[in-house]
């Protein structure tokens, strides 16, 4: 394993969220100055082809790298300020594999997910409610 790779590696897992390449390539640039993203890239794939993450496209259409290693979980994505939350769906897994049990269905993967506003962007106001805006 070479330097570069042990770095993008141990940044990704060090990591206790999904990132995108862009994230990550931020991260150890600010370590190694001379990591390319194209190796980043190369190596967030790696990591996918050996089965340690997936990638995932929440909300915005960006690729996000999530590790496996995980309990199964759902994201809560802010359509305000892109932020992902994860929470903890092993019970909503857990419905979802019985109903693909009870259909018939060969279960190949699960998605949760919320789109709505955090509390952050709620208090900032810059939320594009229009039920708030139709009651003010
Ligand atoms: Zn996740
Ligand atoms: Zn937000």
């Amino acid at each position: 394993m070479t330097p570069q790779r042990e770095l993008i590696f141990r940044s990704f897992f060090e990591m206790d969220k999904h990132v995108s390449v862009d994230e990550l390539y931020e991260i150890v640039r600010s370590i190694d100055r001379s990591i390319g993203y194209s190796t980043v890239w190369r190596n967030l794939k790696l990591i996918c082809r050996v089965g340690l993450a997936q990638e995932v496209s929440i909300g915005d259409g960006i690729t996000r790298y999530d590790r496996l290693t995980r309990i199964p979980h759902g994201h809560l994505f802010c359509l305000g300020c892109k932020k992902v939350v994860e929470f903890n769906a092993d019970q909503i897994v857990g419905v979802l594999a019985q109903t693909a049990i009870e259909n018939d269905f060969t279960n190949k993967g699960f998605k949760v997910e919320v789109q709505g506003f955090c509390g952050e962007c709620r208090a900032k106001g810059s939320v594009d409610s229009s039920e708030t805006e139709s009651v003010s």
